[in-house]
């Protein structure tokens, strides 16, 4: 059985001129038949309500096995050191290396039921968490920043190649019947 528990739900502010005000990814952790995963780290700000949720699910960070990080930037990776036994994995293609990082360059089934989609655009290699549990789930990293871009088919604002974005988030679209975000509360599809 895999179970899915937001550990710090993301936020996003702009200011009038549209620059980030505050920026502080979601972080899920996944506890699958043989592996306990958490997908982003967040940020700093964010350490306390993380290690707050791991109290509450009664699960040690210690305990986490594997870290997937969606992509490389600094709102998705700030708390990668409360995972000291972790495998951090990555995909390639992304513009910073993160110290002691497994790069992947394929789409793999980390376990069963939970699988690594490369859903690129907003970065080169932003990657998506495709998991089929009682329903079929997207961690979707910032591929899907906002709930708004969901429903507009909107491209993140920040992106490398806005095409490339657009088809990532139809492929979550077309799989999805919860899709959790990367700076947003998680929503149902309603396909
Ligand atoms: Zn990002």
């Amino acid at each position: 059985m895999i179970s899915l528990d937001v550990l710090a739900i993301g936020n996003l502010e702009r200011g009038e001129d549209g620059s980030i005000i505050t920026s502080n990814s979601t972080s899920v952790l996944i506890r699958a038949d043989d592996r306990i995963i958490v997908v982003d780290t967040s940020t700093k700000e964010m350490k306390s309500a993380i290690k707050t949720s791991f109290k509450q699910l009664m699960v040690l960070p210690k305990d986490v096995d594997t870290v997937v990080l969606t992509h490389c930037h600094a709102d998705h990776t700030g708390n990668i050191d409360m995972f000291p036994n972790a495998q951090i994995l990555m995909h390639t293609g992304e513009e910073i290396e993160i110290p002691g990082v497994k790069l992947i360059n394929h789409d793999i089934e980390l376990s069963k039921g939970v699988k690594l989609v490369h859903t690129p655009g907003h970065t080169m290699g932003s990657m998506s968490v495709f998991i089929e549990a009682d329903i079929k789930y997207v961690i979707a990293g910032d591929a899907i920043p906002l709930k708004d871009n969901f429903m507009k088919m909107k491209p993140p604002a920040v992106n490398c190649d806005s095409e490339l974005a657009l088809e990532s988030i139809k492929a979550i679209s077309n799989y999805a019947d919860m899709v959790v975000p990367g700076h947003d509360f998680p929503f149902m599809t309603e396909r």
